[in-house]
């Protein structure tokens, strides 16, 4: 047999070879590759039976639980599409993604349901609804988490678990082909109105195969889900690759770095994703010791700028070389990444930490403002072709031919590449801050930061200066049992950056705003108002 053309195709590989082995642990609950497939199964029967047909959308909102696994799964298997949906957006960012993806099927939790989700549902396309009762941090110990029991279900809505459990057959002919639709990925909305990106099975498969490969994993490998799974790196680098070699993967319902740590030494994981906040967090926990990070044969980092400094110390203090990569929405995943067994060089020049070389069979070109490739060294707009990425956004023919032309992703990034073929991102180009005429691009400022002992998380901004047009802002969180003084930070990167770029303002706060996938939200530091910004 050759390799999968899609998950589920994956999932009856699996099951066919190990069918008991733990496909999913959550807390003290395991479910073989067998339950999760009898499972789907029931999902998809009764998606069928309610009407849902091939193509039709399903949404899922839901944490990193069995319930998201077997969500996905079941509506692949009835032939439909699934929009995984951010379950920290608020009821007017789920209306947008129902309505815009004409969803037929919600499958949630409970809990959001009752709480605002039925209301939000209400006049939306939505006809099918699945409620899930997940278990979270104060309800994993209950005994009904043990046997992955349903429990009394909301109103108006069925089980996803009871639909589960009820068994029956997924309907005939709808398996899933590499050209359908898997997802609709909407970006996570950083910088913008989410859109949802169409990616194929045949574009996620392309990922999830080589996320895993050359790194030498125990077979069969455990991979722990530290990124959420309803984004992209989630689905593909975790759910996707985990499922594709027939591995265990151990989900903790959300990231919070103690109860990772948990799992790290109940599970002894090899692999894992996450941003580089959550490698952060998890650097900053009281209880983190070298002996939670020796079952890791890999560590990997992606979707946001990973600062060499991080790098560097978590090598020290822990042992594993943190391996980065560089990937969208739109690329299904990466499109770049560091081989394994190498190390990625920095750029003597701004301190910019590689994010790999492109994968094998996509091409990444850097173009200047006319759209003509530039020279080694040079700095321009990243551009990727290659079998992940998508061929554009759903229903949006204006924003794909401006993405997308001649089917090529202009990523919105500026980078540059050296002689050898290592590729470096220098920033989103929307977030350079004009300095009296001079670019200042806040990644550079925020790498020197993060060489600051005190310093936990940095984010650079631009922010209105009547002299200069605009001038460089620094927030920054500290690290426990650390002090920092904004004066002193101010002077430590004027000491390391040209005169132009270091930050003429540093505040500090406690934490920094982040996405649900951990990204620092530099849009929400730039609109906070003069008045919040003199608060705190
Ligand atoms: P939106 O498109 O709504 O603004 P988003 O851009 O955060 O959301 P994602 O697809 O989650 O959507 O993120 C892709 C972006 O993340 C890239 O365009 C890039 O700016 C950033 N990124 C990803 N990996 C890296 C990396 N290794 N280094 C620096 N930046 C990265």
């Amino acid at each position: 047999a050759g390799p999968a053309d899609s998950l589920v195709h994956a999932l009856r590989t699996a099951v066919a070879e190990a069918p008991d082995r733990t496909f999913l642990a959550y807390f003290d609950a395991r479910l073989s590759y067998r339950e999760v497939d009898e499972l789907s199964d029931g999902v998809a029967a009764h998606l069928a039976a309610r009407g849902l047909e091939r193509g039709d959308r399903v949404a899922v909102l839901l944490q990193n639980s069995p319930h998201f696994v077997l969500a996905v799964l079941g509506a692949w298997k009835a032939g439909a599409t699934v929009v995984p949906v951010n379950p920290m957006y608020k009821s007017g960012e789920v209306a947008h993604v129902l309505r815009d993806g004409e969803v037929a099927a919600l499958i949630c939790s409970e809990r959001a349901w009752e709480s605002y989700l039925a209301q939000t549902a209400a006049g939306s396309p939505v006809r099918i609804v699945l409620t899930a009762c997940e278990l979270d941090f104060q309800t994993r110990n209950d005994p009904r988490v043990l046997t992955f029991e349903r429990l009394p279900e909301a109103p108006g809505t069925d089980d996803l678990v009871a639909v589960a459990r009820r068994g029956g057959r997924a309907p005939e002919g709808r398996a899933p082909r590499p050209e359908d639709l898997a997802l609709i990925s909407y970006t996570s909305g950083t910088s913008g109105t989410p859109k949802g990106a169409t990616n194929t099975h045949a574009n996620m498969m392309y990922n999830a195969e080589r996320q895993g490969a050359g790194l030498g994993l125990p077979v069969p490998p455990v991979y722990h889900a530290l990124a959420p799974l309803f984004h992209i790196t989630g689905m593909v680098c975790q759910f996707g690759s985990c499922l594709n070699s027939a591995g265990t993967l151990v989900l903790t319902y959300r990231f919070e770095p103690g109860v990772a740590l948990e799992a790290f030494a109940e599970h002894r994981p090899h692999y894992t994703v996450g941003p580089a906040t959550a490698y952060m967090a998890l650097a900053a926990h009281p209880d983190v010791t070298r002996e939670h990070f020796a079952s890791f044969v890999n560590l990997s980092s992606g979707g946001a700028p990973v600062p060499p400094a991080l790098v560097e110390r978590f090598r020290e203090r822990f042992g594993p070389y943190i391996r980065v990569g560089y990937g969208l929405t739109e690329c299904s995943g990466p499109c770049a990444s560091v081989p394994p067994g190498r190390t990625a060089p920095v750029d003597p020049v701004s301190g910019t930490l590689s994010v790999g070389v492109p994968g094998t069979d996509t091409l990444v070109r850097i173009l200047d403002e006319q759209g003509a490739e530039v020279p080694f060294g040079e700095r321009g707009e990243i551009v990727v072709r290659g079998p992940q990425v998508v061929s554009g956004y759903w229903r949006r023919p204006d924003a794909t031919a401006e993405t997308f032309p001649d089917g090529e992703l202009r990523t919105g990034d500026i980078g540059f590449m050296d002689e050898q073929g290592w590729l470096y991102v220098v920033d989103r180009k929307k977030d350079m801050i004009n300095a009296s005429g001079f670019k200042v691009w806040p990644r550079e400022v925020e790498d020197v930061l993060y060489t600051h002992p005190a310093v936990r998380e940095a984010a650079v901004v631009g922010v209105p200066d009547g002299y200069r047009g605009e001038t460089v802002k620094a927030y920054v969180s500290v690290r426990p049992g650390a002090a920092a003084d904004p004066d002193e930070l101010a002077v430590y990167c004027k000491e390391r950056l040209a005169a132009y770029k270091y930050p003429r303002q540093v505040e500090i706060l406690s934490d920094l705003p982040k996405t649900a996938s951990g990204k620092i939200l530099r849009r929400e530091l730039r609109s906070r108002t003069p008045n919040e910004q003199q608060q705190i």
